[in-house]
């Protein structure tokens, strides 16, 4: 065997260490098994409103189609701070948000490393070499990949925990024209488990590994641009930004450990803000609190529209000064959840 594949592969993973990154594996150019499991999510519809994962289906399920003369791909993981880190709010009129919000953009965290050891992949592979990176922004199925890369393996509740990563982990790849040494694939260890399955306040699970966006509470708060259905509201409870119940479930955690990178990227202004601070911020306002964060991309009106439906939730009458004055806002999806809200703190 060529010995130049594991040679790189062991200086493109001792240079992502060095980055800051807590996992590297490399898997090849083929074509991730599970491009079935995903045409038959996509045919039933469980994508909801993300109508680019239809759009790009046939590049997503054939990386070769990304990057001709594909040859490896390079899979990355951050873990960030899970519960022991961030405590639960206090029951105040507070919002509860997902943990790996409550940082920094990891868009922007992990964009320069990125950079940086795609700018060392090609160095090392000559002129000749070509490497396009990704956090989340490609048309890759991204855990079936880090799971042959031998990173962890996808759980029933379809995102990628690792045995030493736990599930509070990031994902980003490289992929590139450089022959790297593949990794072994890592396999499936949640055996008779099913306590994420179980921990879902909607029930968004339509069997182990088959999650319909449309009943997920981070697609309802984050991607879903209308409003929150009816029958949903009360399940959201007081989660204005994604949901972590499914990932918290999950008994590997106990072996995680954080890694150092997102840590210094804190931002404990977002662990658990307060409501009515959130229900005054006008648009600059909110670009200005936002800004840099993941919580930006649910918009003012994403946001304000969740806040509303917690504070329906809390049912606590001193939200109602706030909520009154919010509830002719000109945006009719804001207004609407508003008017929810002060209904049900009224209701009898
Ligand atoms: S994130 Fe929350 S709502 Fe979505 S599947 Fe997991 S537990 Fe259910
Ligand atoms: S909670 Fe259990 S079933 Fe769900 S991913 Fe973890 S090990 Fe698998």
């Amino acid at each position: 065997m060529d010995p130049a594949p594991a040679r790189l592969a062991v200086a493109v993973k001792a240079q992502a260490r060095a980055l800051g990154f807590d996992a590297c594996g490399i898997t090849d150019a083929s074509p991730p098994g599970s491009a079935p499991h995903f045409a038959n999510w996509l045919a039933a519809g469980h994508h909801g409103e993300m109508a680019y994962l239809a759009r790009n289906a046939a590049r997503r399920v054939d990386p070769r189609k990304v990057l001709p003369g594909l040859r490896s791909v390079v899979c990355l993981a951050v873990s960030y701070p899970g519960d022991h880190d961030n405590p639960p709010p206090p029951p105040a009129l507070r919002g509860v948000v997902a943990r790996y919000a409550r940082f920094t953009d990891y868009h922007d965290v992990l964009a320069a490393r990125l950079r940086d050891l795609t700018a060392f992949l090609n160095g090392l592979g000559g002129a000749e070499a070509r490497s396009l990176w990704y956090v989340d922004t490609g048309p890759v199925l991204e855990r079936d990949l880090a799971q042959r890369a031998g990173l962890g393996f996808i759980g029933k509740h379809t995102n990628l925990l690792g045995r030493t990563l736990g599930n509070w982990c990031l994902l980003a790849e490289i992929l590139t024209t450089v022959a790297l040494a593949p990794d072994a694939p890592e396999r499936n260890r949640c055996g008779t488990c099913a306590r994420c399955l179980d921990a879902c306040p909607t029930r968004a699970f339509v069997a182990p590994f088959v999650l319909d966006a449309r009943r997920c509470i981070s697609y309802l708060t984050i991607e879903h641009k209308g409003p929150i259905p009816l029958e949903l509201r009360p399940a959201l409870g007081t989660r204005i930004f994604g949901c972590d119940d499914c990932l918290a479930a999950c008994p590997w955690n106990r072996f995680a450990r954080a890694g150092r990178l997102m840590r210094e990227h804190t931002r404990a202004d977002l662990a658990a803000p307060d409501l009515i601070e959130l229900l005054r911020l006008d648009a600059a306002a909110f670009k200005v609190r936002f800004a840099g964060t993941p919580m930006a991309r649910a918009k003012r009106r994403g946001l304000l529209r969740n806040v509303g439906v917690a504070l329906g939730n809390l049912g606590d009458p001193a939200a109602l000064p706030a909520l009154r004055q919010v509830a002719q806002d000109p945006d009719p999806l804001i207004g609407e959840h508003v008017r929810w809200a002060i209904e049900r703190i009224e209701a009898p």
